[in-house]
């Protein structure tokens, strides 16, 4: 699943190409209507953690979420496109530019007021990737929304505590903190809670632009301290890296068992 860094440039590529244009060309396939309107002005183009929303003047909004298989792509007109047709779930042309999202398994068109009623919309936790994300409000929300049995790992993925987080950050960021990522909720202070959430924020934030995604500064492009690096020896102290499963999904988890011990 794309972290909230994709999904924050693929907004930013799409607001720079679509924001204030025309439409041209409106395809929705398989969705019902309505939809928005040919000569419709896009007004925004949004990203709120994973979700991408690109605002119409006609008061709709779609909404996509791409989780492990969707993406989107810009095109010139007649370009040929790098995915199947079969595959488009929506086509937005302007006059030069054509922007198809394909294979989103999340594709709807909303109202305002489906966006304030909306089961994940309305209670995204602050954006980590936003300069301004409230971190204390997202600490706070830790207990809101986790029982205190929940691990630390899977507290980081919670989109409703702070959005933004997927899986590489978060083990990226349980390894800067030393912490094991199968730590209960309960068995880390806030101190802790909000250094992991400060953490995340800083390293989304330095891959908002830029080349591959690289948490290890001073390395080559695309270094990552613990993601991916199974068996690997730890940038630290050489120890293999593991990975492990965590939580109900069984999502992947890297760690180091010398920097991350279990209940340190
Ligand atoms: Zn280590």
């Amino acid at each position: 699943m794309p972290e909230g860094d994709t999904i924050h440039r693929t907004a930013a590529a799409l607001r720079r190409s679509l924001t204030g244009r025309a439409l041209t060309r409106v395809d929705l396939p398989r969705l019902p209507a309505p939809w928005p309107g040919v000569g419709a002005t896009i007004d925004r183009v949004e990203a709120r953690g994973k979700h991408l929303l690109v605002a119409t003047s006609d008061g709709l909004t779609i909404h996509t979420h791409q989780r492990m298989t969707g993406s989107w792509h810009l095109y010139r007109p007649r370009e040929r496109w790098r995915k199947s047709p079969r595959a488009a779930r929506v086509i937005l042309g302007v006059p030069d530019v054509v922007a198809v999202c394909f294979a989103s398994p999340i594709v709807e068109v909303l109202t305002d007021r489906d966006i304030a009623r909306h089961p994940q919309l309305r209670l995204l936790g602050p954006d980590l990737c936003d300069p301004d994300a409230d971190i204390d409000a997202a600490t706070a929300r830790m207990d809101r929304f986790c029982p205190p049995e929940c691990t630390i790992g899977e507290v980081l993925l919670d989109q409703r505590v702070a959005c933004g987080v997927g899986n590489v950050y978060r083990s990226e960021v349980a390894f800067l903190h030393g912490l094991d990522p199968a730590t209960a909720l309960r068995d880390v202070d806030q101190h802790t809670r909000r250094g992991l959430l400060t953490t995340a924020t800083e390293l989304l934030q330095d891959n908002l632009t830029g080349g591959e995604r690289t948490t290890v500064s001073g390395q080559e492009p695309g270094s990552l301290w613990v993601y991916a690096r199974r068996s690997e020896p730890c940038r630290r102290c050489s120890t293999p890296i593991e990975r492990d499963h965590l939580g109900v999904q069984a999502r992947v988890v890297y760690r180091c068992p010398t920097c991350q011990p279990p209940g340190a």
